[in-house]
């Protein structure tokens, strides 16, 4: 698999393009804005956009994805139903941070805990991470040991919680209990900024090293 950040948006948040090395066909995971930043990759690469995936319903990460999916014709996966509400607010968002106008648009499939996207011949695994946004998912490669995680998980940080519906402890048992198992030696992909290892995160995080969870008897 084929890996390319995007930086969009004045949040410059990490869209993703992935593409399946096999059959050149490729996703894009949180299409924020600058479509025409997103589809010139998309044709300097010669790939096929089969699919757009997203993590939660934050204007900076699917505040493009109606404008995309229309622009290729393809479907939008994820996040999960309990972020159904930021997406009904796309437009709201959009006057609040002084963003063009969105297309709106609904998911064509919601994602859960434990489901599965595909794309050329990649699957992908579901982990449904609330805490940032309730319905907010990750995605993760086994084969490629990469996981993106939108605004759960940052270099040095972890996604506000300050947010409608966002909770701290759900936070950190979504980091925890859902990204940790899947192993030290996985490199993430976070909505901003550099990417980092879990492993790295575990040593060294100012809020979830394994010594700071320990102190704070988490
Ligand atoms: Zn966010
Ligand atoms: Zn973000």
């Amino acid at each position: 698999m084929n890996v390319t950040l995007i930086p969009v948006t004045p949040f410059q948040q990490n869209c993703t393009l992935l593409v399946c090395d096999a059959t050149r066909r490729a996703a894009v995971v949180d299409p924020g804005g600058d479509i025409e930043r997103i589809a010139g990759e998309i044709e300097r690469q010669g790939v096929t956009l089969e699919k757009i995936f997203l993590t939660h319903g934050h204007l900076d990460h699917c505040g493009g994805a109606g404008e995309l999916a229309a622009k290729y014709d393809v479907p939008i996966e994820g996040p999960h139903p309990d972020d159904a509400f930021w997406i009904d607010q796309l437009e709201a968002q959009s006057a609040r941070f002084g963003f063009p106008e969105p297309q709106p648009f609904t998911p064509d499939r919601w994602l859960g805990d434990g489901d599965t996207v595909t794309f050329g011949d990649i699957t992908l695994d579901v982990f449904h991470c609330p805490g940032h946004t309730p319905g907010h998912v990750v995605f993760f490669s086994k084969d490629e040991q990469l996981a993106s995680v939108g605004d759960v998980l940052f270099a040095g940080s972890i996604g506000r919680t300050d947010f409608p519906r966002g909770n701290h402890g759900d936070l950190i048992a979504s980091i925890r209990n859902k990204l940790w198992p899947l192993g030290n030696d996985v490199t993430f992909i976070p909505g901003h900024g550099p990417v980092s290892t879990f492993g790295q995160e575990r040593e060294t995080n100012p809020y979830v090293a394994d010594a700071v969870l320990a102190r704070s008897g988490a």
